[in-house]
């Protein structure tokens, strides 16, 4: 049987844009693993909000991060040894990761995580600064958008009916994760230079991954 190569795709853009239905579901395809980089930054917010410190004290924070275990167990987000994979999509939990992540004694701490679980896997990474920071040399990087009325549609389908937002304070979350996210100092979401934009407005989920998919297919994978 012809050999593989392994390869490491980044896949990043901002809230709602479909990111994590598409890395699923390419990762499934190619049977690579997946990680899901925003649940780092929503464990740091959980933390943070656990211990009772205040998102301006840095430097709470900062003692946080340093004794942070975090790891994924058969797809499930373990924290200080504790499974918290359901109490991080919160709306508060979530405008808090937004905060923390601009933070560089934040990012820094996550860093090294991400590299560390990225090392000599086939891997479909997903963000917001992946290809730009995180995985700088990844094989194949994509930048996935949408208008933002779109993404607000699919956050309101996704938890809307069953949460406590509407459709219009969805969109201001994430109209203001989007400020924060683009207009911070470190690691800002942005495209990489190399990476192909798909605007997602429009496509169904597997649309998506068979244009990501014949993409890659040119890196010498068979498809
Ligand atoms: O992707 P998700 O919505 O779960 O991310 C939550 C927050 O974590 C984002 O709004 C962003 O502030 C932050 N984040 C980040 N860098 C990443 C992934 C997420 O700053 N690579």
């Amino acid at each position: 049987m012809k050999h593989q190569p392994l390869l490491l795709i980044t896949i990043d853009g901002p809230a709602g844009a479909g990111k994590t239905t598409v890395s699923k579901m390419l990762a499934r395809k190619l049977r690579y693993e997946y990680l899901d980089t925003g649940a780092l930054y929503r464990a740091v917010a959980w933390v943070v909000r656990k211990a009772e410190i205040a998102p301006e004290d840095h430097q709470g924070i900062g003692q946080i991060c340093e004794l942070l275990q975090l790891k994924f167990e058969a797809g499930r987000l373990v924290a200080n040894g504790k499974d918290i994979t359901d109490r991080i999509r919160s709306p508060e939990i979530t405008m808090m990761a937004s905060a923390v992540s601009a933070l560089p004694v934040v990012r820094k701490a996550l860093l090294d995580i991400q590299r560390k679980i990225g090392k000599d896997l086939g891997l479909v990474a997903e963000g917001r600064d992946i290809g730009t920071v995180v995985f700088p040399h990844a094989d194949q990087k994509f930048f996935l958008n949408a208008t933002v009325r779109q993404r607000a549609r699919r956050r309101f389908a996704q938890y809307g009916k069953n949460g406590n937002q509407t459709l219009e304070e969805i969109e201001a979350d994430i109209l203001r994760r989007d400020k924060n996210d683009s207009s911070r100092d470190i690691a800002p979401l942005e495209p990489a230079d190399d990476a192909v934009l798909i605007d997602s407005t429009e496509m169904t989920p597997q649309k998506v991954v068979d244009f990501m998919m014949s993409t890659i297919s040119n890196l010498g994978i068979v498809c």
